[in-house]
């Protein structure tokens, strides 16, 4: 039996998570990701974490079949990384720079897509080998798989869905500088501002309209227990989400599109949510596609990094 590595790159922290061949998720931990010295310290950071993991459990290194590695911002298919704002990081082959410090091959992509390959692998997408996965989280990020196969785009920047304008006409801008993303009404954050702008604009006696903190998850909540103002926010919500999803089935004819992050833990509401406007949006022949929830949480992006090894070997 072979083994390999999934790095889950995030702006706070570093999941690295051992398989096997198989795919069984065998351990798993994480390392503070640091920034200082425009992040010229993570790559080698990982490296050390793994190979003092390596030396630990007196793994030969000759069982290691390599380190994939998810990166939170564009990656081309040649593992370039094409300025990743976050981490402070220009323009430069992360896999190279892996494989120096190691001495295992490594593969890069970013860290939407690569999530999107480990719910195709191994979760809520197994069996759809065309797929969509949305993640709503404080942003909107994604990743689309087409015939088993992760879309990269030219610069490794295919499946920023988020920022698909969804609107004409709006006055605050995105967090990328454009205005009517989607990710200003798809995200958490969008969500909540949506609530807001309807509370200020309607008369109710919603249990939202005196809360200091109003939260996505008191928006479910409250609609939840049949509160009026947070079920017709809702309708808005899923009139936008629904908007967004069959502009990505009318241009890429999926077979599912998977719904993932915290917004996702909503459930079975939502996609039922959703799944009631789409008839609005959606080209007829594109239509047989279905909702669904992404099943690995945070786990996604460490399997589809070590699903890139085993595609790539
Ligand atoms: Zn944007």
């Amino acid at each position: 039996m072979k083994y390999g590595f999934g790095v889950d790159l995030g702006g706070t922290t570093v999941k690295i998570a051992w398989f096997d061949e198989a795919g069984t998720l065998l351990q798993k931990w994480e390392i503070p990701t640091d920034l200082s010295d425009r992040g010229k310290n993570i790559l080698p950071d990982i490296a050390r974490s793994i190979l003092a993991f390596l030396g630990e459990n007196n793994i030969p290194k000759g069982d290691v079949l390599g380190v994939g590695i998810g990166v939170p911002g564009p990656v081309d298919k040649d593992n370039v990384v094409n300025r990743c704002e976050n981490l402070k990081w220009g323009v430069f082959d992360v896999a190279q720079a892996i494989t120096d410090l190691t001495g295992f091959p490594a593969k890069a992509g970013n860290d939407a897509t690569v999530a999107a390959l480990g719910e195709y692998w191994k979760g809520g997408g197994a069996a759809y080998e065309n797929m969509i996965l949305v993640t709503l989280g404080t942003g909107v990020g994604g990743g689309i798989i087409l015939g088993g196969k992760p879309v990269y785009g030219t610069t490794g920047a295919a499946g920023e869905i988020g920022h698909m304008v969804l609107k004409r006409g709006e006055t605050l801008p995105c967090g990328c500088g454009k205005f009517g993303c989607a990710e200003q009404y798809c995200s958490a954050t969008g969500i909540v501002r949506t609530a807001k702008e309807y509370l200020q604009t309607h008369n109710t006696d919603s249990v939202l309209s005196g809360s200091e903190k109003l939260t996505c998850k008191a928006v479910f909540d409250a609609a939840g227990n049949g509160d009026e103002a947070a079920l017709k926010i809702l309708e808005i919500v899923y009139d936008d989400l629904a908007m967004l999803v069959a502009n990505l089935c009318n241009t890429l004819d999926p077979q599912i599109v998977l719904f993932g992050g915290g917004v996702s833990k909503a459930g079975n509401v939502l996609l039922e949510g959703v799944g009631k406007h789409l008839p609005k949006y959606i080209f007829h022949a594109c239509a047989h596609a279905k909702l669904g929830l992404a099943t690995l949480g945070n786990d996604a992006g460490a399997y589809g990094a070590f699903k890139l090894i085993l595609d790539n070997l």
